[in-house]
This record gives structure tokens, C-alpha cells and sequence, in this order.
């Protein structure tokens, strides 16, 4: 799962940074409007923790934009203005939560946590199943044919990143970029993702899985159902 925090205050972003980081996600941060856009505009994350007052601009507007260009990502209003309009206005623009500051990073977790609980509910893209292969993306784990199968974290990333996308081309650095975020040096992503996916192919198939990760030459992968024999 990948994260964008949205702040401009150093210390309280890397309390989260450092808090969200402990609990196995993916962390990006972006102190400014014009930071956090870019980011927006560019990539996509699972959830974005967003402060309303940045020096060069409203957080608000940030939400507009995220809903403007119909991403899926999961938003959190974190304001230090704990005042019954900003929670009304970002609510109504589409935010899924709001958590005024001063806030505990255990209540941060689970209000993260409870919101993409949420969006799984709703069938918002979080296949779970896929032939015999069921996963729990919140509890990491892994069953093929109803045997718990034990993946190291990263692998566990892919699989999940790939089941949410069956049949779908996934190019080498967006996965990279997915899975470790743009903060990593490309070069050494590429040789980590062909590493952790032979090792995840290798463990799939020992496990008699009637999914499989294709590689597709000169682009990148695909998962793809097979038929048992
Ligand atoms: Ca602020």
C-alpha cells in the first residue's frame, strides 16, 4: 500500500512518515501544493493524507484536482483548523476522512486502515481472489488451494499489485515505482523487481497456483490465469 503525505509542518511529517513507514507502507511525502500536484498528477497512491493550509495554496483544491482527474485514491483531511466548515467542505468534495490535529499516529493508522477497508467493500478494484490464489492484503497473507503459502513482504506488494490488475500489461517501472516508490534508484528497481518476481513465480507455481506472472519481452508482465493439469 503506498501513501502520499500532504504537509507542510517538517516535524509532524515525519512523525507520520516515520509512524506509516513502521507499519509497512510505502511513504511519499510533498511539503507544498505545487509538490503534492505534481505527485498527484503523476502517480497514483492507495491513500493521501492531506493538510488544508500550505504555503502556496489550499488543500482543498488539491482534492478537486485528485477527484477531477478520477483517481481512486483514498483521501484523509488533516487539519489543524478543527473547524466545522473545512470538514464540511472537504467531505462534501469527496474526502473519505477527516482527522483534525493534534492526532495520535495509532488513531492515524487505523483511520487509514478503516478507510481502505471501505473502499475493498465497496468493489473499488481490490480483486481478492483470483483462481485458486485468495490473499489478505491487510493481514499479508496468502493461501493457494486453501494452503497458506509465506511470501516476503515485497512479494507479497507484487502480488497484490497484480491482482488488482489480472490480465492487465504492467510495465517494469510503473510496478518499480508502485512497489518502492519514485524515491529508489530506477536501475537498481529493475534488477529488485526481476529478482522478487522469479522468486514469486517460482513460489506460485511450487504451490500449484492456476495464476501466473507472464513476462512479456521488452515490456514487462501480466498475470494471467492458467488451467491446472
Ligand atoms: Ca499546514
Amino acid at each position: 500500500m503506498k501513501i502520499l503525505i500532504v504537509e507542510d509542518e517538517p516535524s509532524l511529517r515525519e512523525i507520520m512518515q516515520r509512524a506509516l513507514k513502521e507499519e509497512g507502507y510505502v511513504v511519499e511525502t510533498a511539503a507544498t501544493y505545487f509538490e503534492a500536484d505534481a505527485k498527484i498528477a503523476g502517480y497514483s497512491y492507495d491513500c493521501v493524507l492531506l493538510d488544508i493550509m500550505l504555503p502556496d495554496g489550499n488543500g482543498l483544491r488539491l482534492l478537486e484536482r485528485i477527484k477531477a482527474l478520477r483517481k481512486r485514491e483514498n483521501v484523509i483531511i488533516i487539519s489543524a483548523r478543527d473547524s466545522i466548515e473545512d470538514k464540511v467542505s472537504g467531505l462534501d468534495l469527496g474526502a473519505d476522512d477527516y482527522l483534525p490535529k493534534p492526532f495520535h499516529t495509532a488513531e492515524l493508522k487505523a483511520r487509514i486502515k478503516s478507510v481502505s477497508r471501505r473502499g475493498r467493500n465497496s468493489g473499488d478494484g481490490f480483486a481478492l481472489t483470483l483462481g485458486n490464489v485468495a490473499l489478505d492484503p491487510e493481514g499479508n497473507r496468502v493461501w493457494v488451494q486453501e494452503r497458506e503459502i509465506s511470501l516476503l513482504k515485497k512479494e507479497f506488494d507484487i502480488l497484490v499489485y497484480f491482482m488488482q490488475r489480472p490480465n492487465h500489461l504492467v510495465d517494469k517501472s510503473v510496478l518499480a515505482e508502485a512497489v518502492w516508490g519514485d524515491h529508489v534508484d530506477q536501475a537498481d528497481n529493475f534488477h529488485f523487481v526481476y529478482a522478487q518476481i522469479k522468486n514469486l513465480r517460482r513460489k506460485l507455481a511450487e504451490a500449484g497456483a492456476t495464476i501466473e506472472i507472464k513476462a512479456v519481452y521488452g515490456f514487462g508482465y501480466k498475470l494471467v490465469l492458467v488451467e491446472p493439469e
